[in-house]
């Protein structure tokens, strides 16, 4: 065998290149949209009506009433970095317009069939082109309204893996509405209207305020808990709204940031945002938040991503700290502060200075403590009647001692807080528990406080429901006698289209868990049957949690995965909160189930379950050994 010659370096044909950088910025049907409308905007456009088939695969037309193009341009607009926005590299630090790379229609015409019409305003005549995977063919005059008409058929049709790699039309549509949400909150004034298959999607008029066009996308339930914000720092203004936190999502999508009316994503600013909420939402959810920022473009690098999704900032730290304080002090003002307090040093740590123990999970406990926050803002208290089912009798006898042990730690002890309905309720309580082997009382409708035989255990009560209910329902799943309790009438569930489609294409799983979800359509869901292991928990509120999960997923995860992680979900969701108060009998039954706090230690959110003070540690904090 002799030594393999590499080919000779060629410069590639330019219709190869096109495809090359098509697929960097055409990704898909939703894709084209984006760059379409932002073409449309940069025209100056007040109205852009857009209509797509299939989900974009056999149709996306995009007409708008902006300046239109010359017709000597038509031929060079679909030329690779040929744009009107740019003339020489120094503008490219003051971008102004949403597109400048030249990219967009070069890219598009050679992945599909385009054909261009415009006019513009001023101009007797306008003119049309077409070009079929970058085969341009002559321009004819074209005589429409004056503005600008694109349409985009058979995207890929000339590269078949693209083209199979296209979703359902439903989930096309949905990337298609999230494009169409971004720029209908980028830029309020704009009249926007999607239809898809002739259907009338979104119809937003000029006139429709910023609030409203929020609420229309998100709903009354986000759109009336926004608190405005607007404030400025040097150059920069900061303003939008900002949600209360029992507006929390599982993923980060509700924060929107908007620079300078271009919608980007920023890990640094989202950080900031989640920063500004500590304390008040429990680990792994996030905010919604609608923020515009304002700077002068020399103060950003919109040229370092293909798409500009993301930005390079010149000041990324003070920019961090800006919205932040923003954020911060204007849940302040809405007296939430009290929730983000940590409770005094005392509690996490003994006069030495030596953090109590967590049982594996050390460095965990602080910080758990420290966002004892998030308990005091779950929203509803427990639809009756409770969840928690008892163990079976007790079996062993009850000692007397332990009551009189326990008493001491009674209401009055429990630092002046009204836990007590009575004093004699929480007696009670505590002798029942004695009675099964453990005594257990409620501290703060949120811990659970055990002896052990190792010391004194405390237990979230949320976490260990939670881990109780994912056991039960691997278990009955396993067993194969899981039970879905079917509703009288259906549950209608409003979701974007997105949602919509993503979780129906997971409808199967979801009813071999019990959760039986129908299309209603336009975004719309039924919910037909829930798990009954999950008792009255709104079923709406559990398929809300599903559709945040499934839609925050890249790609699809596997289905043991997926029934997996569905059923913790909905475990979480069904399980007692912090704040909810509990019987004698409840807790009795919790507490009889403390091994899996034990041997799980974590709810799945990364938090522990139980933190186990030793009897040793404290002999020691009381100077007895
Ligand atoms: P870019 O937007 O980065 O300049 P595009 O490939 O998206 O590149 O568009 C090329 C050029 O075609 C633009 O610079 C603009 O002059 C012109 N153009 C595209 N779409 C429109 C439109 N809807 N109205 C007016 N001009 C347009
Ligand atoms: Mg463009």
């Amino acid at each position: 065998m002799g030594r393999m010659t590499m080919p000779r370096i060629q410069q590639l044909p330019a219709a190869v290149i096109t495809k090359i950088a098509a697929g960097e910025v055409i990704e898909r049907p939703a894709s084209v949209v984006k760059e379409l409308l932002e073409n449309s905007l940069d025209a100056g456009a007040t109205r852009i009506d857009i209509d797509i088939e299939q989900g974009g695969a056999d149709l996306i037309r995009v007409v708008d009433n902006g300046g239109g193009l010359h017709p000597d341009d038509l031929a060079l607009a679909f030329h690779n970095h040929a744009t009107s926005k740019l003339a020489t590299a120094d503008d490219l630090f003051a971008v102004r317009t949403l597109g400048f790379r030249g990219e967009a229609l070069a890219s598009i015409g050679g992945v599909a069939q385009v054909a261009l019409q415009s006019r513009q305003p001023e101009a007797l005549a306008g003119a049309e082109i077409t070009c079929h995977g970058g085969q341009l063919s002559p321009v004819k005059v074209w005589n429409g309204a004056s503005g600008t008409r694109i349409e985009v058929r058979h995207l890929f049709f000339n590269t078949p893996v693209r083209r199979k790699f296209l979703r359902t039309p439903g989930t096309e549509v949905g990337h298609i509405c999230e494009v169409i949400t971004r720029a209908a909150l980028a830029r309020p004034g704009l009249h926007l209207t999607l239809t898809h298959n002739g259907k009338n999607v979104y119809e937003i008029t000029g006139d429709t305020a910023l609030l409203d066009r929020i609420r229309l996308f998100f709903g009354k339930e986000v759109s009336d808990r926004l608190y405005p914000i607007d404030a400025f720092q040097g150059p920069a203004h900061l303003y939008g709204f900002i949600a209360d936190p029992a507006c929390d999502r599982g993923t980060p999508k509700m924060q929107y940031l908007f620079l300078n009316s271009r919608w980007i994503r920023d890990r640094a600013l989202g950080h900031a945002v989640q920063e500004a909420y500590r304390g008040l939402l429990m680990t792994g959810r996030y905010a919604a938040a609608f923020l515009f920022l304002d700077l002068p473009p020399d103060q950003v690098d919109v040229n370092v991503h293909p798409t500009k999704a993301e930005v390079r900032f010149r000041d990324s730290g003070a920019l961090f700290s800006f919205v932040l304080a923003t954020i911060r002090n204007r849940l302040s003002e809405e007296n939430l502060t009290a929730r983000l307090r940590p409770p005094g040093p005392a509690l996490m740590t003994s006069p030495l200075g030596t953090p109590w123990l967590a049982p594996r999970e050390e460095q965990a406990a602080p910080s758990l403590f420290a966002q004892t926050g998030f308990p005091t803002f779950t929203k509803n208290p427990l639809p009756e009647p409770r969840r928690i089912v008892a163990p079976p009798p007790p079996t062993v006898a009850e000692d007397p001692r332990s009551f009189q042990d326990f008493g001491n730690l009674g209401p009055a002890a429990v630092n002046g807080h009204a836990v007590n309905d009575s004093a004699s309720a929480t007696k009670q309580a505590i002798a029942e528990n004695g009675a099964n082997g453990s005594k257990a009382i409620q501290l703060h409708n949120a811990y659970l406080v055990l002896e052990t035989p190792e010391g004194m255990l405390v237990i979230d009560q949320h976490a260990l429901h939670e881990r109780v209910l994912f056991e039960q329902f691997k278990e009955r799943f396993r067993r194969g006698d899981l039970e879905a309790q079917k509703l009288l009438i259906p549950e209608p569930v409003e979701l974007t289209t997105e949602q919509a489609a993503k979780t129906l294409e997971r409808k199967g799983e979801l009813a071999e868990l019990g959760l039986g979800v129908e299309d209603f359509g336009g975004g719309t869901l039924l919910v037909s049957s829930y798990p009954a292991i999950l008792g009255k928990t709104a079923p709406a509120e559990i398929l809300k949690s599903v559709v945040d999960y499934l839609t925050a997923q890249e790609r699809l995860p596997s289905r043991e995965h997926l029934l997996n992680e569905l059923m913790s979900l909905m475990a979480c969701h069904a399980a007692v909160r912090s704040g909810d108060p509990l019987t004698p009998d409840e807790i009795t039954a919790l507490s009889s189930q403390r091994h899996l706090a034990q041997d799980a230690h974590h709810c799945p959110h990364g938090r522990p379950t139980a933190l186990l003070f030793t009897r040793h540690e404290l002999d020691r904090q009381f100077r007895r050994v």
